[in-house]
């Protein structure tokens, strides 16, 4: 069943409001196994909405609108519907009296224009509106069914919850199920992904593949359909094997898992301890590691340090590697982690000093140079990157860059 959801008002145009409608009617129809493939915004317009509505009806079963039932002269969702289906309005006695109810219970005098609200196409299946006054509507025409329900976002959830999904049930059955899981990865840029699993992504059809960059790391979703849920399980597992023997490495979670998370439980598995010499990032790794409940089984401490001074007394770090290599260097990356283990007495010491911008560039160290070291049973080893960027998105890299070179020294531990 093919759906199109049509947002109606000129505030969402005017970018005024957000259309939180659309999102929350999307996920739900999805969920139910309903093919969302179209949406639309117009606004309060007679001639634009009687377009939108008539090719929403040419390439979709259902059309679920929301907003333009209220009372003013300006909601003219129903009528626009009933002109292009060529049906009357008539005055639906029961909404009538709902309505006046609901001005008596709250006081409130009635004007005429409240009895728009009741006015509906001929044949339409009323949807009672338990949180304010406006009505829903459906209409069935030929193969088509379009749905209207109120803009006021607690309005049309409960309309959605209480008459639209039975409705949908009753009417069309169950279709089946809609499954999503989401491969986080970290380490390797979208189109080099895309490049891996480019011919599973050309070939795709159930499950779908997606990738999608978000803040330093780049989702891999996966989005089956089928009867039940065992069946789009296995169906995303056949897929998921595959994905993983190409860039199983670059892997760190699925769904809402983090990276700090992923890292939190390797130290915690393998009783690892932990201390951090942050100085570019000025404290973000350990904030972002302390979000974790429990995180106080594996990190022990850590010391921003931000001066030259700091980085000697405080983490451990040579004078003469300071002054020979400057502050932001591999080298002093290096004794910062190797300083900051011992004297924290860790199994691992991490040091990450860096240039966040937007000034601090020197010749042949540009904006967003950083270097990270751990130190561990493994050895010493230093990774340069060269982050582009805002300074706060230079952080945000860092921390994610350290605590994935945390996670693959931990692996290969
Ligand atoms: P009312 O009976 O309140 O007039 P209505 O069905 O005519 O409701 P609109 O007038 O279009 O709906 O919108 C009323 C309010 O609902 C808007 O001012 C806005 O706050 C909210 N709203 C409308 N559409 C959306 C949307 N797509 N997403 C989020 N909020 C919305």
């Amino acid at each position: 069943m093919i759906v199109e959801i049509v947002s109606t008002g000129t505030e969402l145009l005017l970018g005024q409001i957000t259309n939180t409608n659309a999102a929350y009617l999307a996920q739900k129809l999805n969920s139910l196994g309903f093919d969302v493939l179209f949406q639309s915004t117009v606004g309060d317009n007679r001639l634009r909405m009687g377009q939108v509505l008539r090719t929403a009806l040419d390439r979709a079963d259902i059309v679920v609108t929301t907003g333009g039932l209220g009372p003013t002269l300006g909601d003219i969702t129903k009528e626009v519907t009933a002109e292009l289906l060529g049906r009357k309005l008539f005055l639906h006695q029961p909404s009538q009296e709902r309505i006046a109810a609901y001005f008596a219970k709250r006081n409130i005098p009635m004007v005429d224009s409240n009895i728009r609200q009741a006015m509906m196409p001929e044949g339409a299946i009323v949807l009672d509106n338990d949180r304010g006054t406006a009505p829903g509507v459906i209409v069935e025409a030929g193969k088509n069914t379009v749905i209207h329900l109120p803009g006021p976002p607690f309005e049309m959830e409960g309309m959605f919850e209480d008459g639209v999904a039975p409705y949908l049930h009753t009417r069309f059955g169950g279709q089946g199920i809609i499954l999503s899981k989401v491969l986080r990865t970290i380490g390797l840029g979208e189109s080099s992904l895309e490049d891996e699993i480019k011919d599973l992504i050309l070939g795709q059809s159930n499950p779908t593949i997606a990738l999608l960059a978000r803040s330093g790391e780049i989702h891999v979703r996966l989005t089956a359909k089928a009867d039940c849920a065992a069946e789009a399980e296995q169906r995303i597992a056949g897929i998921e094997k595959t994905i993983r023997e190409r860039i199983g490495s670059y892997i760190f979670g699925v769904n809402d898992e983090t990276i700090e998370q992923a890292v939190g439980q390797m130290l915690a598995r393998r009783k690892l301890t932990l201390a951090l010499a942050e100085s570019c990032t000025g404290g973000l790794v350990s904030s972002r590691i302390t979000d974790i409940p429990g995180s106080s089984e594996y990190l022990t401490g850590s010391v921003v340090c931000y001066s030259n001074d700091i980085k000697i007394s405080a983490a451990g770090v040579p004078a003469e590697t300071l002054a020979a290599h400057g502050a932001v260097s591999e080298q002093t990356a290096v004794a910062m982690a190797n300083g900051i283990r011992s004297a924290f007495k860790t199994v691992v010491g991490i040091g990450v000093t860096g240039i966040a911008g937007p000034g601090g560039a020197v010749p042949g160290k540009p904006v967003g140079l950083v270097y990270i070291a751990i130190a561990g049973p493994a050895g010493t080893v230093g990774h340069e990157h060269t982050f582009t960027g805002s300074r706060t998105a230079v952080k945000h890299r860092t921390a994610n860059a350290v605590l994935n070179h945390l996670r693959h020294y931990i692996t290969a531990l």
